[in-house]
């Protein structure tokens, strides 16, 4: 019998690389489509992390690029589809607007539309955002929270959202969305502000830095981990009909909270550390974000497992790795 096959955009990214592990553990064949660089080796470098660059199928494409979709849809014949690729950082996104509307917006229609035309009865998996709620309209975000997104990357992922919920409607496919809040882990990019934050650790740790600029202290995040987060996305693609549903873990942090966690974790001061720099504040901000995750528990199942506490020290002890010192002695092992 032929294995499920799964076909993942963004597979180089932090959640496409955990997903690719948690189907392949679930013995899928996957797919995933990488758009071709001159260094493609250092952007594969999530999936060698995890020790699954030799066991996915790594295929030629680009989301703004309908044609490479179309063909690769038709040869692959994929049951499941998740569209996780995009220009996912907000920041980036006021310097390249036009550009991330292209990628993350309108780079929805295109993998919807060759799904819809090349593989009509294949599950759809779309990874909407958090940050379409913006200027939070409720203190707690739930699916029936209206949006007002705050950067071109919030607007643009509502575009993508919109259009899954209408190709669902309109053409009955199995398209769900996945609203989900912030999620880190060892492999989150270098740009967010917890790997910025757990690499500057490391770093000052090692004696290889000293100062650590940072933009908005106050601003607040549900932060969960991206390994929580891929198997809900896998659930939602299991029930027998689509939805919408908000993945957070329903608490909400600082930014300075989760700098006082790194710093604290690797015995460091982060008043020593830590200056604010007006140049990394945001044309407008996301104060606050606290999702609900109500639904995801009831109608998946699904409830995170790591804390936020977890979370942030194994990014700092992944860190310190990385620069070949060995993570602070855990207290359980201390004693
Ligand atoms: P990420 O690490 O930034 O990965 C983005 C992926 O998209 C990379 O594989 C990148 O490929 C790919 N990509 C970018 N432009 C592309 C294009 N034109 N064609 C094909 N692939 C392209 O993002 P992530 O954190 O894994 O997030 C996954 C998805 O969830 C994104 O859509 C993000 O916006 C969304 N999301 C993330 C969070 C979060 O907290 N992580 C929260 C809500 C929603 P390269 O390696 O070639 O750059
Ligand atoms: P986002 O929620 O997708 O924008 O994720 P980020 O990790 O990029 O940012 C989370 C919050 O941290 C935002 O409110 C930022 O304004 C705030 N922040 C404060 N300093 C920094 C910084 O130096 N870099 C980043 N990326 N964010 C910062």
């Amino acid at each position: 019998m032929r294995k499920r096959r799964a076909f993942i955009t963004g597979i180089t990214g932090q959640d496409g690389a955990y997903l690719a592990q948690l189907l392949l553990d679930k013995d899928y064949e996957v797919f995933g489509l990488v758009r071709r660089s001159s260094t493609s080796e250092v952007n594969e470098y999530r999936l060698h992390w995890l020790g699954i660059g030799a066991d996915v199928h790594l295929v030629d494409g680009d989301l703004t690029d309908y044609t490479s979709l179309a063909r690769l849809m038709r040869a692959i014949q994929p049951g499941e589809v998740y569209n996780l690729a995009a220009q996912s950082f907000v920041k980036t996104s006021w310097d390249q607007p036009l550009l991330t509307g292209r990628v993350t917006g309108l780079g929805v229609a295109n993998i919807l539309e060759a799904v819809r035309l090349e593989c009509p009865a294949a599950r759809f998996y779309q990874a909407s955002s958090s940050e379409m709620f913006g200027l939070v309209q409720e203190p707690v975000q739930s699916e029936h929270t209206p949006f007002y997104p705050r950067s071109p990357y919030g607007v643009a992922k509502l575009y993508g959202h919109w259009m899954t919920v209408n190709y669902r409607e309109s053409f009955r496919m199995h398209a769900s969305t996945g609203i989900l809040f912030n999620h880190e882990s060892p492999l989150r990019g270098i740009e967010f502000v917890t790997r910025k934050v757990t690499d500057a650790v490391a770093r000052i740790k090692c004696g290889r830095m000293q100062t650590l600029q940072l933009g908005n202290l106050d601003a607040r995040r549900d932060w969960g981990h991206a390994k929580d987060y891929v198997r809900a996305m896998w659930l939602m693609l299991q029930q027998p009909r689509p939805g919408d549903y908000v993945v957070a873990t329903g608490e909400t942090h600082s930014v300075r909270d989760m700098c006082r966690i790194a710093f604290a974790h690797a015995g460091l001061d982060m008043a020593a550390h830590v200056v604010v720099d007006p140049l990394l504040l945001r044309p407008a901000e996301v104060d606050v974000l606290h999702g609900n995750p109500a639904k995801a528990g009831t109608h998946l199942g699904w409830a995170p497992s790591i804390t936020f506490e977890a979370l942030i020290r194994e990014m700092v002890d992944a860190d310190l790795q990385r620069l070949g010192a060995a993570p602070p002695r855990r207290k359980a092992q201390a004693a």
